[in-house]
Protein backbone atom coordinates (compact mmCIF):
# COMPACT_ATOMS: atom_id res chain seq x y z
CA UNK A 1 0.00 0.00 0.00
CA UNK A 2 1.63 3.32 -1.21
CA UNK A 3 -0.71 6.15 1.09
CA UNK A 4 -1.40 9.49 0.14
CA UNK A 5 -0.23 10.66 3.49
CA UNK A 6 2.18 9.77 5.98
CA UNK A 7 3.52 12.00 9.11
CA UNK A 8 6.80 12.89 8.72
CA UNK A 9 9.04 11.35 11.39
CA UNK A 10 12.67 11.40 11.68
CA UNK A 11 13.60 9.46 14.50
CA UNK A 12 15.07 12.19 17.29
CA UNK A 13 11.46 13.07 17.93
CA UNK A 14 10.88 11.31 21.36
CA UNK A 15 14.43 12.20 22.52
CA UNK A 16 13.52 15.96 22.04
CA UNK A 17 9.82 15.81 23.65
CA UNK A 18 11.84 13.95 26.73
CA UNK A 19 14.25 16.66 26.92
CA UNK A 20 11.44 19.34 26.98
CA UNK A 21 9.65 17.37 29.38
CA UNK A 22 13.01 16.87 31.67
CA UNK A 23 13.39 20.42 31.14
CA UNK A 24 10.17 21.08 33.26
CA UNK A 25 8.92 23.02 30.77
CA UNK A 26 6.04 21.83 28.35
CA UNK A 27 4.11 25.37 27.67
CA UNK A 28 4.95 27.62 24.67
CA UNK A 29 8.30 29.70 24.41
CA UNK A 30 10.50 27.06 25.83
CA UNK A 31 13.90 26.09 24.54
CA UNK A 32 13.10 24.03 21.63
CA UNK A 33 10.72 27.03 20.48
CA UNK A 34 13.42 29.46 20.39
CA UNK A 35 15.44 26.61 18.46
CA UNK A 36 12.35 27.04 15.57
CA UNK A 37 12.49 30.43 15.95
CA UNK A 38 16.22 30.97 15.46
CA UNK A 39 15.87 28.64 12.41
CA UNK A 40 13.01 30.37 10.66
CA UNK A 41 14.98 33.90 10.78
CA UNK A 42 18.04 32.44 10.17
CA UNK A 43 16.46 30.41 7.02
CA UNK A 44 13.82 33.41 5.66
CA UNK A 45 16.02 36.62 7.01
CA UNK A 46 13.35 37.86 9.15
CA UNK A 47 13.41 39.85 11.58
CA UNK A 48 10.75 37.72 13.88
CA UNK A 49 9.50 34.66 13.25
CA UNK A 50 6.64 33.08 15.80
CA UNK A 51 5.47 29.45 15.79
CA UNK A 52 1.95 29.20 16.16
CA UNK A 53 -0.58 26.41 16.93
CA UNK A 54 -1.11 27.04 13.35
CA UNK A 55 -1.35 28.11 9.87
CA UNK A 56 -4.71 29.16 10.15
CA UNK A 57 -4.00 30.65 13.33
CA UNK A 58 -0.68 32.51 11.96
CA UNK A 59 -3.53 34.14 9.17
CA UNK A 60 -5.85 34.82 12.01
CA UNK A 61 -2.98 36.60 13.78
CA UNK A 62 -1.91 38.83 10.29
CA UNK A 63 -6.21 39.73 10.17
CA UNK A 64 -5.68 40.90 13.48
CA UNK A 65 -2.63 42.81 12.75
CA UNK A 66 -3.96 43.98 9.90
CA UNK A 67 -7.06 45.37 11.90
CA UNK A 68 -9.40 43.92 9.18
CA UNK A 69 -12.89 45.50 10.23
CA UNK A 70 -16.17 44.39 9.03
CA UNK A 71 -16.62 45.54 5.32
CA UNK A 72 -13.15 45.65 4.31
CA UNK A 73 -12.35 43.81 1.43
CA UNK A 74 -9.71 41.21 1.31
CA UNK A 75 -8.58 39.63 -2.47
CA UNK A 76 -7.49 36.00 -2.46
CA UNK A 77 -7.33 33.09 -5.04
CA UNK A 78 -10.69 30.76 -4.83
CA UNK A 79 -8.50 27.76 -5.52
CA UNK A 80 -7.14 27.52 -1.84
CA UNK A 81 -8.16 26.10 1.59
CA UNK A 82 -10.95 27.45 3.31
CA UNK A 83 -8.45 29.11 6.39
CA UNK A 84 -7.34 31.26 3.75
CA UNK A 85 -10.16 32.87 3.85
CA UNK A 86 -11.77 31.96 6.82
CA UNK A 87 -9.19 34.20 9.18
CA UNK A 88 -10.55 37.18 7.72
CA UNK A 89 -14.15 36.45 7.34
CA UNK A 90 -13.68 36.00 11.06
CA UNK A 91 -12.53 39.58 11.46
CA UNK A 92 -15.97 40.73 8.85
CA UNK A 93 -14.04 41.21 5.99
CA UNK A 94 -16.09 40.11 2.15
CA UNK A 95 -13.85 37.65 0.12
CA UNK A 96 -12.91 38.95 -3.30
CA UNK A 97 -12.21 35.91 -5.58
CA UNK A 98 -9.73 36.55 -8.85
CA UNK A 99 -8.89 33.40 -11.41
CA UNK A 100 -5.74 31.60 -10.63
CA UNK A 101 -3.27 30.83 -13.86
CA UNK A 102 -3.87 27.26 -15.25
CA UNK A 103 0.27 26.49 -15.13
CA UNK A 104 0.87 27.27 -11.92
CA UNK A 105 -2.58 27.29 -10.18
CA UNK A 106 -1.99 30.31 -8.80
CA UNK A 107 -3.81 33.75 -8.07
CA UNK A 108 -3.31 35.19 -11.77
CA UNK A 109 -1.36 38.46 -10.89
CA UNK A 110 -2.88 40.24 -13.65
CA UNK A 111 -6.03 40.18 -12.76
CA UNK A 112 -5.85 42.02 -9.20
CA UNK A 113 -5.59 45.11 -10.16
CA UNK A 114 -9.01 45.45 -11.81
CA UNK A 115 -10.04 44.04 -8.86
CA UNK A 116 -9.22 46.81 -5.81
CA UNK A 117 -12.12 48.40 -4.64
CA UNK A 118 -11.84 51.70 -2.17
CA UNK A 119 -12.36 48.84 0.79
CA UNK A 120 -9.59 46.77 -0.59
CA UNK A 121 -7.62 46.11 2.83
CA UNK A 122 -5.25 43.19 1.62
CA UNK A 123 -4.03 40.71 -0.96
CA UNK A 124 -3.70 37.34 0.26
CA UNK A 125 -1.51 35.21 -2.21
CA UNK A 126 -0.93 31.60 -1.71
CA UNK A 127 2.01 29.71 -3.35
CA UNK A 128 0.49 26.40 -4.50
CA UNK A 129 2.48 23.44 -4.05
CA UNK A 130 5.56 25.54 -2.93
CA UNK A 131 5.76 27.22 -6.54
CA UNK A 132 6.04 31.05 -5.59
CA UNK A 133 3.04 33.45 -7.24
CA UNK A 134 4.36 36.13 -9.11
CA UNK A 135 5.60 38.62 -6.50
CA UNK A 136 7.53 41.14 -8.29
CA UNK A 137 4.43 42.13 -9.72
CA UNK A 138 2.50 41.33 -6.77
CA UNK A 139 4.18 43.49 -4.90
CA UNK A 140 4.35 46.14 -7.32
CA UNK A 141 0.73 46.66 -7.15
CA UNK A 142 1.03 46.41 -3.17
CA UNK A 143 2.75 49.67 -3.39
CA UNK A 144 0.89 51.34 -5.91
CA UNK A 145 -2.64 51.02 -3.82
CA UNK A 146 -0.87 51.07 -0.26
CA UNK A 147 -2.30 47.40 -0.05
CA UNK A 148 -0.74 44.94 2.52
CA UNK A 149 0.18 41.73 1.18
CA UNK A 150 -0.25 38.44 3.22
CA UNK A 151 1.41 35.05 2.13
CA UNK A 152 -0.73 31.95 3.01
CA UNK A 153 2.95 29.91 2.54
CA UNK A 154 1.66 26.99 4.30
CA UNK A 155 2.76 24.77 1.52
CA UNK A 156 6.19 26.81 1.05
CA UNK A 157 8.46 26.35 3.71
CA UNK A 158 11.91 26.33 2.46
CA UNK A 159 11.01 27.31 -1.10
CA UNK A 160 11.98 30.79 -2.94
CA UNK A 161 11.11 33.21 -5.51
CA UNK A 162 14.19 34.83 -7.26
CA UNK A 163 16.45 33.84 -4.17
CA UNK A 164 14.11 34.77 -1.60
CA UNK A 165 12.27 32.62 1.03
CA UNK A 166 8.73 32.53 0.64
CA UNK A 167 6.64 33.92 3.43
CA UNK A 168 9.29 36.78 3.66
CA UNK A 169 8.67 38.72 0.67
CA UNK A 170 4.41 40.32 1.59
CA UNK A 171 4.03 42.23 4.90
CA UNK A 172 3.11 38.54 6.86
CA UNK A 173 3.81 34.99 5.67
CA UNK A 174 2.14 32.07 7.35
CA UNK A 175 3.88 28.42 7.92
CA UNK A 176 1.94 25.55 8.48
CA UNK A 177 3.53 22.51 10.25
CA UNK A 178 0.35 20.23 10.21
CA UNK A 179 1.29 16.41 9.59
CA UNK A 180 0.50 16.94 5.71
CA UNK A 181 3.08 19.48 5.50
CA UNK A 182 6.98 18.82 4.75
CA UNK A 183 7.47 19.36 8.27
CA UNK A 184 5.54 18.78 10.79
CA UNK A 185 4.88 19.20 14.59
CA UNK A 186 1.20 17.48 13.93
CA UNK A 187 -0.59 20.64 14.17
CA UNK A 188 1.14 24.06 14.25
CA UNK A 189 2.43 27.01 12.26
CA UNK A 190 4.53 30.36 12.41
CA UNK A 191 4.01 33.95 11.08
CA UNK A 192 6.81 36.05 9.60
CA UNK A 193 6.88 39.13 10.31
CA UNK A 194 8.83 41.30 7.71
CA UNK A 195 8.47 44.85 9.44
CA UNK A 196 10.39 44.92 12.84
CA UNK A 197 8.30 47.75 13.64
CA UNK A 198 5.05 44.82 13.79
CA UNK A 199 7.35 42.74 16.13
CA UNK A 200 5.89 43.75 19.91
CA UNK A 201 2.06 43.80 18.72
CA UNK A 202 2.22 40.63 17.39
CA UNK A 203 4.04 39.12 20.72
CA UNK A 204 1.14 40.49 22.52
CA UNK A 205 -1.41 39.10 20.48
CA UNK A 206 0.20 36.04 20.58
CA UNK A 207 0.36 35.78 24.01
CA UNK A 208 -3.66 36.37 25.37
CA UNK A 209 -2.94 40.47 24.99
CA UNK A 210 -0.18 40.21 27.27
CA UNK A 211 3.16 41.53 27.02
CA UNK A 212 4.74 38.50 28.53
CA UNK A 213 7.01 38.51 25.50
CA UNK A 214 9.04 41.41 26.70
CA UNK A 215 9.06 40.14 30.70
CA UNK A 216 10.79 36.72 29.28
CA UNK A 217 13.55 39.07 27.70
CA UNK A 218 14.02 41.19 30.75
CA UNK A 219 12.45 44.20 29.08
CA UNK A 220 9.99 45.16 31.64
CA UNK A 221 9.85 43.88 35.34
CA UNK A 222 6.70 42.83 35.61
CA UNK A 223 4.04 41.81 32.52
CA UNK A 224 0.10 42.83 32.35
CA UNK A 225 -2.78 42.84 29.95
CA UNK A 226 -1.66 45.90 27.26
CA UNK A 227 -3.93 44.68 24.19
CA UNK A 228 -6.41 42.10 22.70
CA UNK A 229 -5.29 38.69 21.94
CA UNK A 230 -5.53 35.50 22.11
CA UNK A 231 -3.17 32.07 22.55
CA UNK A 232 -1.68 31.63 19.60
CA UNK A 233 1.56 29.64 21.36
CA UNK A 234 2.09 26.09 20.83
CA UNK A 235 3.26 23.74 23.45
CA UNK A 236 7.28 23.13 23.74
CA UNK A 237 6.22 18.99 23.10
CA UNK A 238 5.00 20.32 19.77
CA UNK A 239 7.98 22.90 19.21
CA UNK A 240 10.40 19.92 19.80
CA UNK A 241 9.06 17.57 17.22
CA UNK A 242 8.99 20.10 14.81
CA UNK A 243 13.02 20.70 15.96
CA UNK A 244 14.01 17.20 14.93
CA UNK A 245 12.92 18.07 11.30
CA UNK A 246 13.89 21.27 11.02
CA UNK A 247 17.30 19.95 12.01
CA UNK A 248 17.91 17.70 8.62
CA UNK A 249 15.45 20.07 6.69
CA UNK A 250 17.77 20.33 4.06
CA UNK A 251 18.06 16.39 3.97
CA UNK A 252 14.23 15.91 3.63
CA UNK A 253 14.18 19.06 1.21
CA UNK A 254 16.53 16.95 -0.97
CA UNK A 255 14.63 13.91 -0.61
CA UNK A 256 11.10 15.06 -1.64
CA UNK A 257 12.62 16.84 -4.74
CA UNK A 258 14.54 13.61 -5.50
CA UNK A 259 10.71 12.02 -5.71
CA UNK A 260 9.31 14.99 -7.42
CA UNK A 261 12.54 14.48 -9.90
CA UNK A 262 11.22 10.88 -10.46
CA UNK A 263 7.47 11.45 -10.99
CA UNK A 264 8.28 14.26 -13.73
CA UNK A 265 11.02 12.32 -15.92
CA UNK A 266 9.15 9.02 -15.65
CA UNK A 267 5.88 10.68 -16.81
CA UNK A 268 7.32 13.11 -19.51
CA UNK A 269 6.90 10.67 -21.99
CA UNK A 270 2.87 10.12 -21.05
CA UNK A 271 2.59 14.31 -21.31
CA UNK A 272 4.49 14.50 -24.41
CA UNK A 273 2.19 11.89 -26.04
CA UNK A 274 -0.48 14.46 -24.59
CA UNK A 275 -2.02 12.24 -22.29
CA UNK A 276 -1.56 13.90 -19.29
CA UNK A 277 -0.24 17.37 -18.20
CA UNK A 278 2.49 18.05 -15.58
CA UNK A 279 3.12 20.85 -12.96
CA UNK A 280 4.74 24.36 -14.11
CA UNK A 281 7.26 25.96 -12.33
CA UNK A 282 8.26 28.98 -13.83
CA UNK A 283 12.08 30.40 -13.72
CA UNK A 284 13.49 31.87 -10.64
CA UNK A 285 10.76 29.78 -8.53
CA UNK A 286 12.60 27.16 -6.47
CA UNK A 287 10.08 25.34 -4.84
CA UNK A 288 10.29 22.44 -2.51
CA UNK A 289 8.42 19.13 -3.57
CA UNK A 290 5.83 19.74 -1.32
CA UNK A 291 3.61 17.90 -3.87
CA UNK A 292 3.53 16.27 -6.99
CA UNK A 293 0.22 16.76 -8.85
CA UNK A 294 -0.87 15.67 -12.54
CA UNK A 295 -3.78 17.05 -14.77
CA UNK A 296 -6.15 14.80 -16.42
CA UNK A 297 -8.38 15.57 -19.00
CA UNK A 298 -11.19 15.77 -17.44
CA UNK A 299 -13.19 15.42 -13.73
CA UNK A 300 -14.83 11.75 -15.13
CA UNK A 301 -11.30 10.55 -16.58
CA UNK A 302 -9.81 11.58 -12.79
CA UNK A 303 -12.27 9.48 -11.29
CA UNK A 304 -11.41 6.81 -13.31
CA UNK A 305 -7.61 7.01 -12.68
CA UNK A 306 -8.38 7.14 -8.66
CA UNK A 307 -10.34 3.94 -8.85
CA UNK A 308 -7.21 2.33 -11.00
CA UNK A 309 -4.59 3.18 -8.60
CA UNK A 310 -7.06 2.30 -5.55
CA UNK A 311 -7.22 -0.92 -7.13
CA UNK A 312 -3.45 -0.85 -7.14
CA UNK A 313 -2.77 0.04 -3.90
CA UNK A 314 -1.80 3.80 -4.61
CA UNK A 315 -4.07 6.45 -2.79
CA UNK A 316 -3.98 9.37 -4.95
CA UNK A 317 -6.55 12.50 -4.03
CA UNK A 318 -7.44 15.73 -5.36
CA UNK A 319 -8.54 18.98 -3.39
CA UNK A 320 -10.01 22.56 -2.92
CA UNK A 321 -13.43 22.97 -4.54
CA UNK A 322 -13.09 26.44 -5.23
CA UNK A 323 -14.10 28.54 -2.66
CA UNK A 324 -16.79 30.93 -4.49
CA UNK A 325 -18.33 27.74 -5.31
CA UNK A 326 -19.40 26.30 -1.78
CA UNK A 327 -21.84 26.94 0.62
CA UNK A 328 -19.67 29.89 2.94
CA UNK A 329 -18.11 31.30 -0.04
CA UNK A 330 -21.34 32.52 -1.42
CA UNK A 331 -22.29 33.68 2.05
CA UNK A 332 -18.75 35.77 2.53
CA UNK A 333 -17.16 36.10 -0.90
CA UNK A 334 -17.99 37.20 -4.59
CA UNK A 335 -15.79 36.10 -7.18
CA UNK A 336 -14.57 39.62 -9.57
CA UNK A 337 -14.80 38.56 -13.37
CA UNK A 338 -14.33 35.56 -15.15
CA UNK A 339 -14.00 31.55 -13.24
CA UNK A 340 -12.30 30.94 -16.43
CA UNK A 341 -9.52 28.22 -14.55
CA UNK A 342 -10.43 28.27 -10.96
CA UNK A 343 -13.35 25.08 -11.34
CA UNK A 344 -11.91 23.97 -14.72
CA UNK A 345 -8.49 23.42 -13.93
CA UNK A 346 -9.15 21.92 -9.95
CA UNK A 347 -11.52 19.51 -11.69
CA UNK A 348 -9.00 17.64 -13.42
CA UNK A 349 -6.20 18.05 -11.25
CA UNK A 350 -4.78 14.82 -9.36
CA UNK A 351 -2.12 14.95 -6.32
CA UNK A 352 0.27 11.57 -6.21
CA UNK A 353 1.84 10.39 -3.09
CA UNK A 354 4.86 12.67 -1.89
CA UNK A 355 5.64 12.65 1.66
CA UNK A 356 8.57 11.01 3.84
CA UNK A 357 7.96 7.36 3.40
CA UNK A 358 7.86 7.06 -0.47
CA UNK A 359 10.89 5.78 -1.32
CA UNK A 360 12.07 6.10 -4.72
CA UNK A 361 10.80 2.49 -5.65
CA UNK A 362 7.57 3.52 -4.84
CA UNK A 363 7.42 6.40 -6.90
CA UNK A 364 8.36 4.58 -10.19
CA UNK A 365 5.48 2.11 -9.15
CA UNK A 366 3.24 4.75 -9.22
CA UNK A 367 4.52 5.68 -12.42
CA UNK A 368 3.87 2.20 -13.64
CA UNK A 369 0.28 2.13 -12.69
CA UNK A 370 -0.30 5.81 -14.59
CA UNK A 371 1.61 4.39 -17.68
CA UNK A 372 -0.76 1.39 -17.30
CA UNK A 373 -4.04 3.22 -16.92
CA UNK A 374 -2.90 5.30 -20.42
CA UNK A 375 -2.13 3.16 -22.53
CA UNK A 376 -4.39 0.17 -21.58
C1 LIG B 1 -2.47 23.36 5.12
C2 LIG B 1 -2.91 24.67 4.67
C3 LIG B 1 -3.48 25.62 5.55
C4 LIG B 1 -3.86 25.31 6.96
O1 LIG B 1 -2.80 24.94 7.77
P1 LIG B 1 -3.08 24.52 9.27
O2 LIG B 1 -1.71 24.54 9.88
O3 LIG B 1 -3.69 23.16 9.25
O4 LIG B 1 -3.96 25.53 9.88
C5 LIG B 1 -3.79 26.88 5.07
N1 LIG B 1 -3.57 27.20 3.79
C6 LIG B 1 -3.05 26.33 2.91
C7 LIG B 1 -2.83 26.75 1.51
C8 LIG B 1 -2.72 25.03 3.31
O5 LIG B 1 -2.22 24.17 2.43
Amino acid sequence: MIHFNEPPFTGKEMEYMRQAVENSHICGDGIFTKKCHAWLEERTHSPKALLTTSCTHALEMAALLLDIQPGDEVIMPSYTFASTADAFVMRGARIVFVDIRPDTMNLDENLIEDAISERTRAIVVMHYAGVACEMDTIMKIADKYKIPVVEDAAQAVMSSYKGVPLGSIGDYGCYSFHETKNYSMGEGGAILIRDAANRDRAEIIREKGTDRSKFWRGEVDKYTWVDFGSSYLPSDLNAAYLWAQLEQADEINDKRLKLWDIYYEELKELAGEGFLELPVVPEGCQHNAHMFYIKTDDIEQRSALIGFLKERGIGAVFHYIPLHTVAAGKKYGVFHGEDRYSTRESERLLRLPLHSHVSEEDAYTVCRGLKEFYRK
